[in-house]
């Protein structure tokens, strides 16, 4: 077995989960949170992923480290560590725990990588990426997104995740070939750029399909060929671009 192989120490394991938003109930929905951020990042851990079966060791260990409360806006704080994708602005959303430990464990990282993200949102899938990996790049094409989880990254230390702001659908050339490659945002097809930036050996998660219905595919790279593997269902918002949807289907 591997051992968990963490760079970096989260230090906010003190921190207490605020009370309901302004307005709401008070003490609804945010009262059944454990007392602070750390026990409910365990709690998300066990009952959210381990029990749905993500055994790898080291992306539990990431999921169970990285803050991600940080990630999130102030309002949704204490939902962090909910069952749940979480609204991140711009009309995006940060993907469901669950959903992220899924996606990076079908990578297989073994702590060289070099990782390419697609759809950096705020930055959370990126950290993650980073804990496990050598180093990650991760492309947003939203201008406001990216430089928030730029300076985001940053402010906690992950050194490692290097954000760029343009069309991820044209993978970044000049720092191909990526020995992994994960789309967090809904393809209308697997894009023919990244498929061609992915190294040999390589492994590329991406959730294709149309507006209602996605699968999330694994393609991996041999020396000779692509193997695709379908591996579940799941909802994303949509990859625009020039490998992407053109006229925004979904809203
Ligand atoms: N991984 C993110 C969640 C991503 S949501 C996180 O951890 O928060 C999907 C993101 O993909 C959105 O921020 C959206 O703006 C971005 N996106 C959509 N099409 C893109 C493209 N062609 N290039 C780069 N980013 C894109």
């Amino acid at each position: 077995m591997r051992l968990p192989r963490l760079r970096f120490k989260f230090m906010d394991d003190g921190s207490e989960v605020r009370g309901a938003k302004p307005g709401g109930k008070p003490g609804a929905a945010v009262s059944l949170l454990p007392a602070n951020f750390a026990d409910a990042r365990r709690a998300m851990v066990e009952e959210q992923i381990r029990r749905r079966h993500i055994n790898d060791e080291n992306v539990l260990a990431a999921m169970a480290q990285v803050p991600r409360h940080e990630f999130v806006p102030a309002e949704f704080r204490g939902r962090a560590y909910e069952d749940a994708p979480l609204p991140i602005g711009e009309g995006q959303t940060i993907s469901q725990p669950y959903i992220v430990a899924a996606m990076t464990a079908a990578l297989r990282l073994g702590g060289r990588e070099k990782v390419l993200e697609i759809g950096a949102g705020c930055g959370y899938q990126g950290a993650i990426l980073g804990c496990l990996a050598n180093q990650v790049y991760t492309v947003e094409c939203r201008s406001e997104l990216a430089a928030e989880a730029s300076e985001r990254l940053a402010r906690l230390g992950c050194a490692n995740v290097h954000v760029h702001c343009g069309d991820g659908t044209l993978g970044l050339a000049e720092l191909a070939p990526f020995d992994a490659i994960l789309v967090a945002a809904a393809a209308p097809s697997v894009p023919g750029p990244l498929i061609e930036q992915l190294s040999a050996g390589g492994r590329m998660i991406v959730p294709v399909g149309d507006a209602e219905n996605q699968e999330l595919q694994l393609v991996e790279r041999t020396d000779r060929a692509l193997r695709t593997t379908i591996l579940e269902p799941c909802r994303f918002v949509p990859l625009i671009g020039a490998h992407g949807w053109k006229d925004f289907p979904f809203r």
